[in-house]
């Protein structure tokens, strides 16, 4: 029978705090492909997947927590929604916020915001103030106006984000038939790790329901291993970091929200949260792009950049299954793909119009 994919809350309704009276609000997000990754899966030994969450609507993983928050939103009656943001919060929250009818207000730092992220917040017809100060200091403002102003708070400090983004690992196990052994991914604001070890939670248990107990799906639950980026590294520090810098925007973060959360999820789970360079960012965003065929933005390849590191450090078993969630689109942030090794611009060779001196060029001799 045909089924087309309903978006994360009808797809999953049962698990969310929805009921059958709930107005959804929904641009199909979800459904993502789980890509087995044939070069890591040949570097570790293990078996390798890539969850793509740039095939999202708005092409991030940020589509699942904003259905649920839009959703909340609508039936909060609110008439205008907030964010601050890295840029891919803004872009998700600016395109549901049309969807929803809802006026959209989005903060984002000074500096450093990606075109692609912009221009969707921009056409999506949201009022776009670049603060002077950085992501940090926007959440605490935006939340600030969620307190004290009739707008609504659309950050993963609202629950329903983080309610919407745990249906990532419900796909993931739904894909595979039982939970991986490990799950990779980056962390910025901290909100999709603690989401993801949410959803594996809920997914290895039964579950309480208005309408009975849903049986456990899975058998186990991952390992959790998360990364961030050097410059932007506070679980590593183990404090917050007051000026994060790194090329990886969006985890360029320096006082997670989810701080607690996170922390639980690494514990709990037996994994680690550690750091990468922006090299080793850059060298893993290469990797996904030129051997495995899937175009990412930097901050979503840090992840990957993780596993290489933890695999050149022989820290990666064989014989298990592995999956990272690579966050964002690569469209979203295209100019690093222009960049060559040693920092120039690559440039298309110049031929003429004439099919000798192209084939020539390409290295091809007549048959
Ligand atoms: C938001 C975002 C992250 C960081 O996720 P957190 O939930 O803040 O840890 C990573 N990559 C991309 C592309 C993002 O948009």
């Amino acid at each position: 029978m045909a089924h087309q994919w309903r978006g994360v809350i009808r797809e999953y309704a049962e698990r969310l705090p929805v009921t059958e009276a709930t107005k959804v609000i929904t641009l199909g997000e979800g459904g993502t492909p789980l890509v087995h990754a044939q070069k890591l899966s040949e570097l570790t030994g293990s078996e390798v997947y890539l969850k793509v969450e740039g095939m999202n609507p708005t092409g991030s993983f940020k589509d699942r927590g904003m259905t649920m928050a839009m959703t909340a939103a609508v039936e909060a009656g609110a008439k205008a929604v907030v964010c601050a943001s890295t840029g891919n919060t803004s872009a998700s929250a600016a395109a549901y916020a049309t969807a929803a009818g809802l006026k959209c207000a989005v903060l984002v730092p000074e500096g450093k915001i990606s075109m692609g992220k912009l221009s969707q917040a921009i056409a999506h017809g949201a009022t776009l103030l670049q603060v002077d100060g950085n992501f940090d200091n926007c959440l605490d403002i935006a939340r600030k106006l969620g307190e004290a102003y009739p707008v609504f708070l659309v950050n993963s400090v609202n629950p329903a984000r983080i309610q919407g983004q745990k249906t990532g690992a419900f796909e993931v196990v739904d894909s595979l038939g039982d939970a991986p052994d490990i799950h990779v991914l980056p962390v910025g604001n901290a909100g999709n790790i603690t989401a993801y070890w949410k959803g594996y939670k809920e997914y290895s248990a039964p579950f309480e329901t208005a309408n009975g107990t849903l049986p456990a799906v899975s058998t186990k639950t991952p390992v959790m291993w998360g990364f961030q980026a050097a410059g932007a590294a506070p679980f590593v520090a183990g404090h917050p970091i007051t000026e994060p810098d790194t090329i990886a925007t969006a985890i360029r973060i320096g006082n997670p929200a989810s701080w607690e959360t996170a922390v639980a999820a690494r514990d709990e789970s037996g994994g680690l949260i550690e750091a990468v360079t922006d090299d080793e960012i850059l060298a893993a965003h290469r990797w996904l792009s030129a051997k495995e065929g899937v175009f990412v933005e930097p901050g979503s390849a840090a992840g990957v950049a993780g596993l290489i590191k933890k695999h050149a450090a022989g820290e990666v078993p064989s014989g298990k299954t592995i999956v990272i969630t690579v966050t964002g689109h690569g469209l979203k942030d295209p100019q690093w793909a222009l960049r060559t090794e040693d920092g120039s611009d690559v440039q298309p060779v110049k031929v003429p119009n004439d099919v000798v001196t192209v084939a020539a060029e390409l290295g091809l001799e007549e048959n």
